[in-house]
């Protein structure tokens, strides 16, 4: 494929970065690329990895002369950086992030930018529990959905070249308005990381269930919990402080309906119980069937 762009900037070069920054050499969709980290460890480790043709020391360098700069840092992180990149960004430049929360970002960032750029808004539905330069890979994106949030007057143009961008990376792309996506991640992504999060946390409070055997019986369940739950603390703090009413409400359902769950086991309600377990099996089904996880028992896990 050739170049869809000159030059890229990243803004933080962690896990998404650098994920994107393999798959966009791998497939020749930049002519040069630039980054910056908040840390002299993960700018050495950086230029280390040459994850990206030059590493600055501040994001203010790492802007200049890119059409396409990349927001990769926590979502917390977002206004101060918008803030310092404003004044050194090219004139027709395109803006976008990766954050989890999509309305938040764009009340941090967008007022801070100037008219002379395109900024649209983006959140990639894929990750690992592993954080840093060295957890990138190019596959990362692959037939994985990107949402993107264009705001109201965007330019085509712009939206066209960065739909490109991820399709060249593998993904396929999706528009949604912000507040709707916020409300759909509120119910795959950050709810259930919440109660991965209590759970892995109600476990490790039981005392009558010793740690070794949390540990040795985990493939029961539990360590798909703990999988998630080893996200990375900033990230997910930022998600719950910044998409705060999507959130509360899905999780009032969730313990509307876990109160139901809960009363048909006092009450031994089987039929409720089954009847219940069999619709979520469909949706099971169904995220198979999308192409979205695989179908193989224990998720693979097991070699046959
Ligand atoms: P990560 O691996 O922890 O990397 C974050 C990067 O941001 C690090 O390089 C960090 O620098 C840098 N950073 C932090 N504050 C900064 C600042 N003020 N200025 C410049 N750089 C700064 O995180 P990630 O998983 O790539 O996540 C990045 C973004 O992607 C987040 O907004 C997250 O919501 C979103 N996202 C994550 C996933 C996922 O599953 N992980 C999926 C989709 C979207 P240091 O290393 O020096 O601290």
């Amino acid at each position: 494929m050739s170049a869809l762009y000159r030059r890229v900037a990243f803004i933080g070069l962690g896990l998404i970065a650098s994920s994107m920054a393999h798959a966009i050499r791998r497939a020749g969709l930049a002519e040069s690329m630039t980054g910056t980290a908040r840390s002299p460890e993960t700018r050495k480790t950086a230029r280390e990895m040459r994850l990206v043709d030059e590493v600055f020391e501040t994001a203010a360098e790492t802007v200049q002369g890119a059409d396409l700069v990349v927001i990769c840092a926590p979502v917390g992180a977002m206004e101060d950086i918008a803030r310092e990149i404003a004044p050194h960004l090219a004139e027709g430049a395109t803006v976008t992030d990766v954050g989890s929360v999509k309305q938040a970002v764009i009340a941090a960032v967008d007022p801070h930018l100037p008219a002379h750029v395109h900024f649209i808004p983006g959140h990639p539905l894929a990750g690992t529990e592993h954080s840093g330069p060295r957890s990138g890979f190019a596959e990362l994106f692959h037939n994985r959905w990107c949402i993107l949030t264009p705001l109201e007057g965007h330019d085509p143009a712009a939206l066209d070249q960065l739909t490109s961008l991820w399709r060249g990376m593998g993904a396929n792309v999706d528009l949604m308005d912000a507040p709707h996506h916020d409300l759909v991640l509120a119910v795959t992504s950050h709810t259930p990381h919440l109660i991965a999060y209590t759970m892995v946390g109600v476990a490790d409070d039981l005392r009558r269930v010793t740690d070794s055997e949390v540990i040795k019986y985990s493939a029961a369940g539990f360590r798909d919990f703990t999988r998630i739950a080893a996200s990375d603390p900033t990230m997910w703090r930022d998600v719950f402080l910044t998409n705060k009413e999507a959130t509360l409400e899905i999780l009032g359902r969730f313990t509307e309906e876990l109160f139901a769950l809960q009363r048909a086991i006092r009450r031994g309600d089987g039929a409720h119980l089954h009847a219940y377990f069999t619709r979520t099996r469909a949706i099971r089904r169904g995220i198979i069937e999308a192409g979205q996880d695989t179908d193989a028992p224990d998720f693979g896990r097991i070699k046959s």
